[in-house]
């Protein structure tokens, strides 16, 4: 994604993940606080031509090629962005989708032990997160995957954590409306909708 950046459609209907996600909590998450850094991150950038032909995850990565006065500004709605994109890309309707792959299954088993395991350990993660974040699984490129927390808008470091493999949103916009404080069942419940590759 590049400058001037859309809001991306749903890769499914508003009502397709009903009922683990509701259709009230999809609307406002994705219409709304989705569309919302979208605008911010265009209203920033417009401000530097220089940074208009920069990707997405560019932006992310350079932090200390950004102009400094708009630096923390940038990396939030960029990383606003650039996770709630991957978050609508990594929920589905398709049960078939959220079972792991036979080599990423294979890498789970041996890093986790089990996929049971690897839900319990993420779960746990995700409930650790202080105010609001997301929980990562990464694979970094010496193959090695990651449960990985990030507070606010962060993106784990790729050069770290490698590239993101599903992520979850635990702000309480992305349940509050359905789950109100009960960050646990919504946790469990988007395992039903939660695509691996
Ligand atoms: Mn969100």
């Amino acid at each position: 994604m590049k400058y001037l950046f859309e809001l991306p459609a749903l890769p499914y209907e508003i009502d397709a993940l009903e009922p683990f996600i509701d259709s009230e909590t999809m609307y406002y998450h994705h219409e709304k606080h989705f569309k919302t850094y979208i605008d911010n991150l265009n209203a920033l950038i417009s401000k530097y031509p220089s940074l208009q032909s920069q990707t997405l995850e560019w932006l992310i990565d350079n932090p200390n090629k950004l102009p400094v006065h708009d630096r923390e500004a940038i990396l939030f709605n960029a990383g606003g962005v650039y996770n709630h994109n991957l978050f609508f890309n990594v929920l589905t309707p398709n049960v078939e989708e959220t079972k792991p792959s036979a080599e990423l299954m294979q890498a789970i088993n041996r890093d986790f032990g089990s996929f049971e395991n690897f839900k319990q350990r993420f779960i746990n993660s995700a409930l650790k997160v202080n105010g609001s974040g997301y929980t990562f699984l990464t694979l970094a490129e010496d193959g090695i995957l990651h449960i990985v927390n990030t507070s606010n808008q962060d993106v784990p470091p790729f050069n770290v954590f490698g590239v993101p493999v599903v992520l979850v949103d635990v702000w309480e916009h992305a349940y509050y409306l359905k789950y109100k404080n009960l960050r646990k069942e919504y946790l469990t419940n988007i395992f039903n909708v939660l695509k691996f590759p």
